[in-house]
C-alpha cells in the first residue's frame, strides 16, 4: 500500500510539513517511490527576450529552493526520490502528474501560501481532493 507517494510543496510550511508526514509514511510503508513537486504559473510566452530568458531562470532558483527544502525536510527515506516542478493551474498539474505517475496517495497541506487565514483549506488541496484520481492525505 502507498508504494508510489506524490508530495506537493509550494513553499509554505505547510507544505514541508506535509513533507515530513509524507516521509513517515515512506518509512513506515517502505515505499517504493517519492516524488516532490512544485508547480507555477505559465510564463507567457509573449514576454520576448531577454525577459523570458530572465522569469525562467529566476523560476529555475525558485524551484530547486523549494524543492531542496523539501528534501532537506523529508530526510532519509528508503525509496527512490524524484523532484521536478510543473507548470499550470496548481491543482491540475498535481492531478495530471498522480494520473500519468499512477501515484498511490498524494500529500499536501491543509493551507499554503495563501494569504486568506480564516479558511481551513486552501483552493489548491480543495480541488485535489474533489478530483483526484487517488486517496489524499491532507496534513494539518
Ligand atoms: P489559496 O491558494 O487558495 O489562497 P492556500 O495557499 O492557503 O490557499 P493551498 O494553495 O490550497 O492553500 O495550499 C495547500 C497545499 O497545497 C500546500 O500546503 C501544498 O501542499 C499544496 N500546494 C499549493 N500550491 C501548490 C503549488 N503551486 N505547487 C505544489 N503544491 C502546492
Ligand atoms: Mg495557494
Amino acid at each position: 500500500m502507498f508504494e508510489r507517494i506524490l508530495l506537493a510543496v509550494d513553499g509554505s510550511e505547510h507544505g514541508y510539513h506535509a513533507a515530513r508526514v509524507a516521509a513517515d509514511l515512506a518509512r513506515a510503508m517502505k515505499s517504493e517511490e517519492l516524488r516532490i513537486v512544485v508547480s507555477y504559473d505559465r510564463i507567457p510566452p509573449y514576454l520576448g527576450e531577454p525577459n523570458l530568458q530572465n522569469v525562467i531562470n529566476a523560476r529555475v532558483i525558485a524551484a530547486q529552493t523549494v524543492l531542496d527544502k523539501a528534501l532537506e525536510a523529508v530526510g532519509d527515506v528508503p525509496a527512490e526520490i524524484h523532484t521536478e516542478w510543473l507548470e499550470g493551474d496548481p491543482a491540475e498539474s498535481i492531478i495530471d502528474v498522480a494520473t500519468t505517475r499512477n501515484s498511490s496517495v498524494i500529500v499536501m497541506g491543509s493551507r499554503g501560501l495563501g494569504a486568506l487565514k480564516g479558511l481551513v483549506l486552501g483552493s489548491t488541496s480543495q480541488k485535489v481532493v474533489s478530483h483526484a484520481p487517488c486517496p489524499v492525505l491532507i496534513v494539518r
